[in-house]
């Protein structure tokens, strides 16, 4: 047994305290190897234990000797036969170590190892050295070799070495600044050898006879993970610490949202009046959906609970009148609504359409403009976005920085369009008032992604489109003729429509060049459909210049855009029916469903054309999803499929934190369970104040912003 002793006197429990003892604690680790692995970050047990393995090599029974080229690596034990440093051309140079089975026939070939421009390889192999390999073998002119494979030195002698490293499926770890395979495997297998299982405490409540977790503990599962007797063992150990993972994030997320939901707050709902009138006043009835939706949000405002509600819709589901009818209870109820859009044209744009629906109510208004002039005064909209004590206000998530006007709110709607995060959210929480909180977004992700991402919200759904909307026709095209797409134009610009010409940008700040190239493309278009007029859209272009534009394109003045993706959001035409999007197969399929929201939104059908190069068939078979469906949720799991989930929810990295393991696409069936287990734990003992959940409650300090994307 190891002998922990608890050196942090006011650890309230001593079962953590030893599992984040220094590895100075640790016997079997030498001065030098601790030295080594303490360079590399690992600062106590527990890191090294969460280190968890990068892939297996089954070393019970190793690949026989290859006679041709493999398709996957194999693993082989061999010995060096002969070791070479060899020179291509003047300068470039590599290390050749030649292998042959250990109990070598008379037919064998010799394999080359090589190495390139890693001259101190010479010092590592030697002749006569037993080695395993791990590697794909390939033909170099006639004979077999593989180029940098993973390599281990077998030292002879030790048989306890042999338990470790040989005989068995052997775990591969990630290796960090001059860290040794060996050492770090070696390590971790001590320490699991000698570690009192009590030490490492279960999280989950212990698994049910004939769950498939069954018998299984923290402990064991770590043991499974590092050193599995075989791949299922392996499997089920990683699957039980990944829900683990997951049990951790669904508690914080249960427990932010029990904690918002217990805040005593106000009811921000007025009598419907002004809703009625609002409703009488549209040219069209709300769907069904928005009915629904509507409730769920009344409901909200009225109870004295603060409210916390996500509304997910498809582009063009009408989220917008969803919002504003929320707004309009609070006003009548004497309260302010801020409502926040992510970027400054879509600020304005909702100003527009609140300024069209409920300016003849005699709703007060003001847009809220962080870039603009002292005065707040802005050249297209005359002052008229300066209502005093306004009961609305609009704005970017600016407002959440400018403390003196929510001195009264009541809703804070946040048109969130992926690009806002938990943080931004908890932020308006941390203000001291307590509004009712709605979040729209665009994005629709499946159901197991909403609970890990939005879980501490309720959910409302928009799954329905109004009715009366033409067709969209999505085509995939491969380099067009621009003479054709020039006639195409015409003929819709003739009939009084007009269209959108992206070039979308990968890059959220774009780059000068991309700019140049898209002002190429929009001195191209102008001249081919002369007198008609383009206008262009960019993101380096300031907040003046592209209200400018758009307020030309919205009045007609500009029938073709030419644009970056600067678009994608929110952007509200609906005389434009025409979306042609270049270099299409650079981008998810839900930024380009996004995209083609901006079109069919009119009573003309519409036609979004897809451009790629035709290098890539994947990417045109991918491309054909969008020809054969306009719903967000078939989108989104396709290209959760496709790309994984950051690039769906607009981060550039998919990691979650507190997800080492856990996969939230491959997993969902996990995301599921654990939500499961965290109610019933939350159920039976809201402020997790047992003795039994102590551990737990430190884990979940250890991970105070669960689910903030990294
Ligand atoms: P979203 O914000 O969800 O993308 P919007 O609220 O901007 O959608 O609505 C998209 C378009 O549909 C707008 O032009 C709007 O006027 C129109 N619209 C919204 N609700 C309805 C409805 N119930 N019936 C007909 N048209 C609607
Ligand atoms: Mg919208």
């Amino acid at each position: 047994m190891l002998n922990f002793t608890c050196t942090q006197v006011y650890c309230p429990d001593p079962l953590i305290s030893e599992l984040h003892s220094p590895l100075s604690t640790l016997g079997f680790i030498d001065d030098r190897a601790r030295g080594f692995l303490e360079t590399a970050g690992f600062t106590d047990v527990e890191s090294l234990l969460l280190w968890y393995p990068r892939r297996y090599e089954d070393r019970r029974q190793f690949s026989g000797f290859p006679t041709a080229p493999c398709d996957d690596a194999v693993c082989l034990l061999a010995k060096v036969v002969d070791c070479e440093m060899k020179h291509v051309g003047p300068r470039r140079r590599y290390f050749e170590a030649t292998i042959l089975p250990i109990d070598e026939g008379a037919l064998d070939q010799p394999i080359g190892c090589r190495w390139f421009n890693m001259p101190y390889m010479s010092k590592v192999f030697a002749v006569d050295q037993e080695v395993v390999l791990y590697g794909k073998p390939k033909w170099s002119g006639r004979r077999l070799v593989i180029d940098h494979p993973d390599y281990e030195i077998v030292e002879d002698g030790d048989s306890a070495e042999a338990d470790i490293h040989l005989r068995r499926i052997v775990p591969v770890y990630r290796l960090k600044d001059g860290l040794h395979q060996k050492a770090i495997r070696a390590a971790i297998y001590r320490l699991l050898d000698q570690l009192d299982p009590g030490v490492v405490p279960d999280f989950l409540r212990k698994p049910a006879e004939g769950s498939p977790f069954a018998g299984m503990s923290r402990y064991k599962a770590m043991q499974a993970i590092h050193f599995p007797e075989s791949m299922e063992d392996r499997q089920l150990g990683r699957d039980y610490l990944a829900l683990e993972e997951f049990f951790g994030l669904q508690l914080n997320m249960l427990r932010r949202k029990h904690a918002y939901a217990a805040q005593n707050g106000t009811s921000h709902c007025g009598k419907g009046e002004l809703l009625a009138k609002f409703q009488a006043s549209l040219p069209f009835s709300l769907t069904n959906a928005q009915l629904r939706a509507i409730e769920d949000v009344r409901e909200g405002l009225n109870s004295i609970r603060p409210m916390n509600r996500l509304l997910q819709g498809d582009v063009g589901s009408g989220k917008t009148f969803v919002a504003m009818a929320a707004a309009l209870l609070v006003v009548e109820a004497g309260f302010q609504a801020a409502i926040m859009a992510p970027t400054q044209i879509l600020a304005e744009q909702h100003y527009l359409v609140f300024q069209k629906h409920l300016k003849p109510l005699g709703i007060r208004l003001r847009l809220h403009t962080g870039s603009r002039k002292e005065d707040g005064s802005m050249p297209l909209f005359d002052g008229s976005g300066i209502d005093a004590d306004p009961q609305i206000i609009i704005g970017t998530h600016a407002l959440l920085y400018d403390d003196a006007q929510l001195s009264n709110l009541g809703l804070a709607v946040i048109d969130e369009q992926h690009k806002f995060g938990v943080s931004q959210r908890s932020r308006l929480i941390n203000k001291g008032i307590t509004p009712d909180v709605l979040v729209m977004t665009a994005t629709p992700i499946p159901r197991t992604l909403t609970m890990t991402v939005y879980g501490d919200l309720e959910v409302s759904v928009l799954d329905e489109l109004p009715a009366g909307r033409g067709k969209i026709v999505t085509a995939v095209r491969e380099e067009p003729d621009p003479k054709k797409v020039t006639a195409f134009l015409r003929q819709h610009l003739a009939e009084g429509r007009q269209a959108y010409l992206v070039y979308p940008l990968v890059e959220e700040s774009e780059k000068l060049a991309d700019v140049r190239a898209v002002t190429k493309e929009f001195e191209e278009w102008s001249e081919r459909l002369a007198p008609l007029k383009c206008g262009i859209l960019h993101g380096r272009m300031s907040g003046d210049e592209k209200d400018a534009v758009m307020a030309r394109f919205r009045s007609r003045e500009v029938q073709v855009l030419v644009a970056t993706t600067v678009i994608e959001v929110g952007v509200d035409v609906p005389n434009a029916n025409i979306m042609i999007i270049y270099h299409a197969d650079r981008f998810g399929l839900a930024q380009l469903h996004q995209l083609r929201g901006r079109i069919g939104r009119g009573e003309h059908d519409s036609y979004c054309v897809l451009v790629c190069d035709g290098k890539n068939p994947e990417a045109i078979a991918k491309l054909k999803v969008l020809e054969e469906t306009r719903d967000g949720f078939r989108i989104a799991e396709a290209d959760l499929r496709l790309r994984g989930p950051g690039e769906l929810l607009g981060t550039a990295q998919s990691g979650v934190a507190g997800l080492r393991l856990g996969d939230l696409v491959a997993d969902a069936r996990l995301v599921k369970v654990s939500r499961d287990l965290a109610s019933e734990v939350l159920d039976v003992d809201p402020d997790l104040k047992s003795p039994d959940y102590l551990h737990l409650r430190t884990l979940l300090d250890n991970r105070s912003e669960g689910v903030e994307l990294s």
